[in-house]
């Protein structure tokens, strides 16, 4: 730390993201991201849009906007897009919780939760997953202020069923409750239908994921007019221009490919059944999961070691330091090949 570093971030530890190597000598089974390229078409307009990057990107993004709008079947007005979801999830951090409105989310969920609300000076209460892992929905609702749930929860891949998000939303009704949902596409039901319905509900979305777009860097929000005009005054106040105008065109292009992303995402679906069962075969704890990711422990097998093995064999997965899921490692599913060397590995070491 520099001697000028404002003393106000003092305590913040920032958030690690997952390793990067840069290379493709390693089977990448740690980020979440889509084994698959981008849609054809997304590449073609990300192209076309490289002609133009002497202008600035549209601030109000209406392109991307609209052909959300359109596939959601709301209004462009219910929209907003920022630089990945990551940043749509600081803007709602910032904009619906302060000292006197805690963020409120699962003890073992998506690790930047913690960290926004550090970054954003807001207090957070963790609520503890009940033993099976599932999200408690009492507790969430007992404690004042914010809910941040993900939908599926990552790194558990759990979904909570649309029926007990909507109970939060009813007890809730002077709380914004935001439903994160990067990996909806690969087996749960989308909250955006309730949309229309609370105007409590903001539910984020993401292009990295299940569109194969993580370089890209796109995510959304969609929720009532209000609330969304809130994030945009935050939005306007940091970084008008927070999406590039080649990310818009590919945004685009993925949305209109939609055919291109359900094909992958029945793909990873399959992947993910068949890693499943082969894991469970050899011993292994696996959480019914609706993401591209599954979580997986054994016991005897410390999750750190199997980490550390399966990298020595240039297979990358994530492990967290953390109690209760110490002795798991979140394995994102990836292609069929992928996935054999991945178990062939684990055989190796376990045996
Ligand atoms: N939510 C969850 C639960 C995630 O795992 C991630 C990916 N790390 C994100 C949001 C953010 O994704 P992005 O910023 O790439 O849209």
């Amino acid at each position: 730390m520099s001697r000028f570093f404002s003393e106000k971030y003092n305590s913040l530890t920032p958030y690690t993201p997952g390793e990067q190597p840069g290379t493709r000598d390693y089977v990448k089974l740690n980020t979440n991201e889509c084994p698959f390229p981008p849609s054809p078409l997304a590449m073609k307009l990300a192209a076309e849009a490289a002609g133009s990057l002497n202008l600035y990107s549209d601030p109000e993004l209406k392109k991307i906007r609209a052909e959300l709008a359109d596939y959601f079947g709301i209004k462009k007005e219910n929209v907003i897009c920022g630089n990945g979801s990551d940043e749509i999830l600081d803007f709602a951090f910032a904009a619906f919780c302060d000292k006197n409105t805690p963020a409120v989310f699962p003890d073992i969920t998506y690790g930047f939760y913690p960290v926004f609300s550090e970054a954003n000076f807001v207090p957070y209460k963790e609520v503890p997953l009940l033993e099976d892992f599932t999200v408690d929905v009492d507790g969430l609702i007992e404690n004042e202020g914010t809910v941040f749930i993900a939908n599926p929860n990552a790194p558990t891949g759990i979904f909570l069923p649309l029926g007990e998000i909507e109970k939060i939303l009813k007890a809730k009704k002077n709380n914004v409750v935001v439903v994160d949902e990067a990996y909806i596409d690969f087996g749960g039901e989308s909250a955006v239908k309730l949309t229309g319905k609370y105007d409590n509900l903001l539910v984020t979305g993401t292009f990295s994921k299940s569109r194969s777009l993580a370089g890209g860097r796109l995510g959304f929000g969609i929720g009532n007019e209000s609330l969304i005009n809130d994030l945009n005054t935050l939005r306007y106040s940091r970084n008008p221009y927070n999406v590039n105008s080649m990310t818009e065109a590919a945004g685009i292009g993925a949305v209109r490919d939609d055919a291109y992303m359900k094909k992958n995402a029945e793909t990873i679906a399959a992947n993910r059944t068949y890693l499943t069962e082969e894991l469970r075969k050899m011993g292994f704890t696996v959480p019914d999961s609706a993401a591209n990711f599954v979580f997986a422990a054994k016991s005897g097998c410390k999750g750190s070691f199997l980490y550390e093995e399966l990298k020595k064999r240039k297979v990358l997965v994530r492990h967290f330091s953390k109690p209760r899921i110490d002795d798991y490692l979140r394995i994102t599913v990836g292609t069929r090949e992928q996935v054999d060397i991945l178990l062939r590995e684990i055989k190796t070491i376990i045996s």
